[in-house]
């Protein structure tokens, strides 16, 4: 267990979770324990699962990935425009359009 990493303390967010160990039916037991606050938990496994923060992650990296997928289209548009291609907003529009739908 102790080569395994603890993420952040789910209850103060401080990096001071540490593999604490304590006695159970005649057996020493490692479990996950945070320095600062006094958390613990069974498992490192049920330490480290975040589902609302896996969900908040990937949602934040669709939300990027769009962003840079508009800025590129505007981009793209701008420096048509800038060459003196024929480029319009409709254009522009159908990037976006074909970014909406993938
Ligand atoms: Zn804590």
């Amino acid at each position: 267990m102790d080569s395994e990493v603890l993420k952040a303390c789910p209850f103060c967010g401080k990096r001071a979770a540490v593999i604490a160990t304590r006695p159970v039916n005649k057996k020493w037991i490692e479990y996950p324990l945070c320095e600062y606050c006094g958390a613990e938990c069974e498992t490192v496994e049920q330490w480290n699962t975040r589902p609302l923060e896996d969900a908040l992650r990937a949602e934040n990296k669709l939300t990027h990935d769009l962003f840079w997928k508009v800025t590129d289209a505007i981009s793209d548009a701008q420096e048509k425009y800038d060459s003196g291609e024929n480029t319009s907003l409709a254009y522009l529009l159908e990037k976006l359009k074909i970014i909406a739908s993938e």
